[in-house]
């Protein structure tokens, strides 16, 4: 995969995780119902969208690290052991911050 390739399945994961994220907090945003057996059940659900939310956001600000380092050209580098991480690994995964090796200590 070349770098541009590399560039453009991040922006593309950046921009699927934007709109899940946008989703997620239109789904937050709307207003509750009066009835307070519903409410009840709707903040359970608020608070299963906002673990969602945190996932969609932590995952964007991976993909950001990711594309820094590829303007940086250090993509594809383990950042704990500064070894190459497997192609496998990243085509599966593109923002991957460690090698399968270092994956597994954590
Ligand atoms: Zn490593």
């Amino acid at each position: 995969m070349t770098a541009h390739d590399t560039a453009a399945v991040l922006d593309a994961l950046l921009a699927e995780y934007g709109a899940r994220a946008n989703a997620i907090r239109r789904d937050l945003g709307r207003s509750h119902s009066a009835d307070f057996a519903e409410q009840a059940q709707q903040r359970q659900n608020d608070e299963v969208l906002e673990a969602l939310l945190a996932e969609a956001e932590a995952a964007m600000r991976q993909v950001g690290l990711a594309k820094q380092r590829l303007a940086e050209g250090r993509y594809g580098e383990c950042q704990r052991c500064f070894e190459p991480i497997e192609a496998g690994r990243l085509e599966a995964l593109p923002a991957a911050e460690f090698c399968l090796r270092c994956a597994d200590l954590s």
